[in-house]
């Protein structure tokens, strides 16, 4: 059996010198518990949060202890009469190959209803994400335009499907021209701004809303973020989701005044944590599901093979590596 621990908090980027991997001894399960098999490890941006030693809406991870994540295991033993042997469960488990749980916590999957996968990122917290983000705080209405950042991202590329559902026009901006061809032809978005290759971003967002833009889905935070204010319609709405763009600055960054654009437009703008929703997360799956069986929405994920690669999928959405849900088959 082998663990994946902390080894030292990263400061800016993390890397892989940041993690460590020991060899452990494979747990028997006790009266009431469970043995575990990791198969589907998701790799998360906000992983990168838990990293630091600051409290937020969940703990910090600890130095010398084992990270976590959102994993889907096999059930290979069960002394826990809710649980059967080669079910299959999803929940907030340890990089570990092998571990115990007494079942709380944990959900069971169905890999008929759906591949198991799925469960990490369209059916799981990923879909919830972009459907709760954009219901609760988005409000999106039919012919309002939707500008989505880290588009071709889990979250993003599901936002930007979710407005074409609803009648919107949806522009996404990512970071290779790969990616925008994907994002156009592959979930029909109407148009794609590549950010890397865009000298005035602000400008660029103008051409692609020449209506405005009614609602901002911002992934990434940061110069993105100064770029679209600008740009927003009288009451448009922003869902703060994520600021990658920041999460391995090690300075508080700066930027233009936000006020002047709020109030002159009556905008709003709210952060968003899919956990503050889970009471709404039954329907908003089903109705993510009934989208994927009449074909409307789809799905990307990047997959990386291997225990051992797990850090290393991490690290690579940091540099886009991902298209879609970054997922690793253990
Ligand atoms: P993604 O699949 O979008 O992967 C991350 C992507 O971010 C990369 O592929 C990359 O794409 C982009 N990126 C990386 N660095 C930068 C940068 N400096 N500037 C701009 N883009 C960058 O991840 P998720 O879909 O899982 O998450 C998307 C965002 O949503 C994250 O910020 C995450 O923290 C947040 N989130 C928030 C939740 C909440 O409850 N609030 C829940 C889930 C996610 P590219 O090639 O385009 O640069």
């Amino acid at each position: 059996n082998q663990e994946i621990l902390l080894k030292k908090r990263p400061t800016g980027k993390p890397s892989l010198k940041d993690f460590e991997f020991a060899d452990i001894e494979k747990p028997k399960p006790k009266d009431g518990e469970i043995l575990l098999r990791t198969k589907f490890v998701s790799v998360d941006p906000y992983l990168r949060g838990r990293m630091r030693d600051e409290e937020s809406y969940i703990p910090p991870f600890k130095v010398g202890e084992p990270i976590e994540s959102g994993i889907i295991a096999e059930v290979v033993e069960s002394n826990n009469k809710n649980f059967k042997k080669g079910e299959f469960v999803n929940g907030m488990l340890q990089w570990k190959k092998f571990q115990t749980s007494n079942g709380n916590g944990l959900n069971k999957v169905d890999n008929e209803k759906a591949p198991l996968k799925a469960y990490l990122g369209v059916l799981g917290l990923t879909g919830m994400t972009a459907y709760l983000g954009l219901k609760k705080i988005g409000k999106i209405q039919k012919g309002e335009t939707l500008l989505v950042s880290g588009a071709a991202g889990a979250v993003g590329s599901i936002v930007g499907q979710i407005g074409k559902i609803k009648g919107c026009k949806v522009v996404g901006v990512a970071g290779t021209d790969e990616k925008i061809e994907r994002i156009t032809e592959k979930f029909g978005f109407d148009e794609g701004i590549n950010y890397k290759t865009t000298k005035d971003m602000k400008k660029a967002i103008e051409k692609a809303c020449p209506d405005g833009v009614d609602v901002y889905f911002d992934n990434v935070g940061g110069e993105m973020l100064d770029a679209a204010l600008p740009n927003m319609n009288r009451y448009g709405r922003i869902i703060n989701c994520g600021a990658i763009s920041l999460y391995n600055e090690t300075e508080t960054q700066t930027g233009p005044r936000v006020e002047q654009y709020l109030i002159k437009n009556s905008l709003t703008m709210q952060g968003f944590i899919v956990r503050d929703y889970v009471k709404d997360f039954g329907p908003a799956q089903k109705r993510l599901a009934q989208w994927m069986e009449e074909d409307k929405l789809n799905y990307l994920e990047t997959t990386v093979e291997g225990f051992e690669n797990i850090p290393k999928a991490f690290l690579d959405l940091f540099e886009g590596k991902n298209k879609g849900k970054m997922i690793v088959v253990v």
